[in-house]
């Protein structure tokens, strides 16, 4: 009864955990790491093909984006979702390997120009297909034994279509012991998904602590609704487009409810039966199998919608089958609609297309739902920057910019607190594993869990091992910085065995014996040098930004560096 910890340990993304017990090996979430990455995860301590199962909390990729990997490895066993995961894990896993083999022959391409070696993609579309093939639903609230002494529970999570936290109840000989997985905790009243469950109380609890450290702004939730409609108003009215960039899977459907709800109490007056083109073929797809689970998946809110003959994502001039030609198609009408298109971030897909066309027109908005990372051309675009680089043509920033606030699909630090608060009434969990943060908020979230509601918690780094029977570390992992972070002279402290793992009962800290001490030392140097690299990559992630936030920017970094340069 082990479990380890593998992934999005002090990150947010590359979800992954390992668990040994009844004989069998797990893993709860096989997710692929996005973005900036700071920390080495361990890879899984057996072969692929040694895996029996994977419990998978929810189709985003940070949490399924490696299942294909997995299996073009040698796993063959059963994947164990909700039916709404398994459906859109059918279109993002092929889609994500798209993305793969797209990239890796775009490499080869350039590789192949250059006489050096050609990349395999990382897998294909025949390994998604495959996963795909593994997959096996569960209902939520029903208990399945998927082992002898092993028994599972999805319930609703709140986050996206389909998404769980998991109940593991694990019996070997005379203990039993229940472990949570929290999966991503949802935002409550959210349109077409139900507000998170808790669950009743475990033994051990690993949860996710993305907003540990924020609130969301809470309009009220017709807000949203009047914004919008505000929004897409005044645009009309002056002859422009509403470019929405757009998350494919999720936000898309919840913009068409709200597009819904305007064109059905006619909020917008001059513009009967205006178009809105929802412009991303994975979006599509999503909006189709958001379609097709309606019935099973929706909240009440909306199956009372359904009950009354009204498709909640549905309604006249909604375009949702766009061709290439379509799409080019789009920027040559010229009646003011709404054009929904992914990326959310604008750094690929088809909105890079409709910001090319609408972002130098002072008649149009770029309205912005969702959050916009640094380093994206949408953050860029946010925090006012005069042009952006599109195709490599500068585009100059005219059209209107606007946000819609609170929209977010994760609870805030006030969700989270709650959901631990409710799931540790039931049942007060002898650790709670906080994970899936920000490096420094999961520390921040569990010093909150330890002062504020007095339960016992850690968050561990990647290679943690936690014997669930006998409640204790078998191995406390320390920080492993990713190899590109780690300069000369650190390297050197790794190879001397650099405090990287820490065994049960070994030395540490200012205690110990001299070349732990070293090590200690090392450590906390390798972590600063790391700081350091990231402050580069976010300087590189602002090239091409506001000539007044470069300045900003620069005058902090100087004050940081005449503090410390002594
Ligand atoms: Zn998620």
């Amino acid at each position: 009864m082990k479990l380890t910890f593998l992934g999005a340990t002090h990150e947010v993304t590359g979800s992954c955990y390992y668990l040994e017990a009844c004989g069998k090996k797990l893993l709860i979430d096989c997710g692929m790491e996005q973005g900036p990455d700071l920390y080495e995860n361990k890879p899984i301590p057996v072969p692929a093909a040694d895996i029996d199962m994977v419990l998978l909390t929810h189709a985003h990729i940070d949490h399924s984006g490696l299942l294909p990997l997995l299996y073009k490895h040698g796993f063959r066993g059963q994947i164990f979702a909700t039916g709404g995961t398994a459906a859109l894990c059918r279109i993002m896993l092929l889609d994500s390997a798209h993305i793969q083999e797209f990239e890796a022959e775009w490499k080869n391409r350039k590789s192949e120009r250059a006489g050096k070696e050609l990349v395999e993609p990382l897998y294909s579309q025949a390994d998604a297909e495959g996963a795909i093939g593994c997959f096996v639903s569960v209902d939520y609230n029903t208990e399945k034994y998927i082992a002898e002494g092993m028994r599972v529970n999805f319930i609703d999570a709140g986050h996206l279509l389909g998404s769980s936290s998991i109940e593991v109840t694990i019996t070997e000989g005379d203990v039993t012991k229940k472990v949570i997985f929290s999966g991503d905790i949802g935002n409550k009243n959210q349109p077409l998904i139900s507000d998170p469950t808790y669950p009743g109380g475990a033994d051990y609890v690993i949860m996710e602590s993305t907003y540990g450290d924020r609130t969301h702004e809470r309009p009220a939730d017709d807000d949203h609704v009047m914004a919008l409609a505000e929004v897409i108003q005044h645009t009309f009215d002056r002859g422009g487009n509403v470019v929405i960039p757009s998350f494919a899977v999720g936000r898309t459907q919840e913009i068409l409810y709200f597009i819904r709800e305007i064109k059905q109490n006619d909020m917008i007056s001059g513009h009967d039966n205006f178009e809105v083109y929802v412009d991303s073929p994975l979006a599509i797809e999503a909006t189709n199998i958001f379609r097709e689970r309606m019935y099973s998946d929706f909240n009440e809110e909306a199956k009372e919608l359904l009950q009354q003959g009204i498709n909640p994502i549905g309604f006249s001039g909604l375009k949702t089958a766009v061709t290439s030609e379509d799409s080019r198609a789009i920027n040559d009408d010229p009646y003011p609609k709404v054009i929904i298109s992914a990326s959310g971030m604008c750094d690929a897909g088809r909105v890079k297309h409709h910001l090319k066309h609408n972002l130098w027109k002072e008649e149009s908005t770029i309205l912005f739902v969702g959050y916009q990372a640094v380093g994206t051309p949408g953050r860029a675009i946010l925090d006012g920057a005069e042009s952006i680089k599109l195709f490599g043509e500068e585009i100059e920033v005219r059209a209107e910019i606007c946000q819609l606030p609170g929209i977010s699909g994760h609870a805030d630090n006030v969700g989270l607190m709650e959901w631990i608060r409710i799931t540790s009434e039931a049942q007060k969990p002898d650790m709670v594993f906080v994970t899936h943060g920000e490096d420094k908020v999961t520390e921040l979230f569990r010093d909150r869990l330890i002062q504020e509601l007095g339960l016992k918690a850690c968050a561990p780094f990647s290679g943690t091992v936690f014997d669930l029977a006998a409640g204790t570390f078998e191995v406390e992992a320390e920080p492993v910085l990713i190899e590109k972070e780690v300069r000369e002279g650190i390297v050197q402290a790794k190879q001397d065995g650099g405090a990287v793992v820490r065994k049960k009962g070994s030395d540490r800290g200012a205690a110990g014996p001299a070349s732990s001490r070293n090590k200690k030392s090392a450590a906390i140097y390798t972590r600063l040098v790391a700081a350091g690299n990231r402050l580069m990559t976010v300087i590189r992630h602002n090239e091409g930004g506001a000539n007044k936030d470069l300045n900003r920017f620069a005058e902090e970094i100087h004050r940081l560096c005449d503090k410390w340069d002594r």
